[in-house]
């Protein structure tokens, strides 16, 4: 029985551990940051009373503490995605704009990238 290889074949085995490998160190950094914003959150319940003394400053610090929460968890989101691609065997690396393969020196500087850096910058030109 041949087995086929369902990895892609335009990203070469090691790039794709060293992608894994990459993600997953990101992993671990966005939820011990998220763990810290949520202590940082409940930080804040305790000495609200200091803060309302100022007025609005303690929804103001509430607000951006949750939205850099908010922020890290969509992150978060996206480097799942890649990894379980990654698990399936499901990922091209293929740029969704020109479909050409995303270099792989791009990749590994971004690894939850959707575009090649050419038409990153087209993007960023609109
Ligand atoms: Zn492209």
């Amino acid at each position: 029985m041949v087995v086929i290889e369902k990895q892609s074949i335009i990203t070469s085995k090691e790039c794709l551990q060293l992608l894994k490998e990459s993600l997953l160190v990101k992993r671990a950094e966005k939820e011990k940051y998220i763990q810290d914003l949520s202590a940082q959150l409940i930080q804040l319940g305790v000495q609200k009373h200091e803060f309302d003394k100022e007025g609005s400053t303690y929804s103001e610090e509430c607000n951006r503490v949750q939205s850099l929460i908010n922020g890290t968890f969509s992150e978060l989101k996206k480097i799942n995605i890649v990894l379980d691609s990654l698990e399936k065997g499901t990922f091209t690396g293929i740029c969704n704009d020109c479909k050409k393969c995303i270099p792989e020196e791009e990749l590994l500087g971004s690894p939850t990238r959707k575009l090649c850096v050419s038409c990153q910058q087209k993007m960023n030109n609109k």
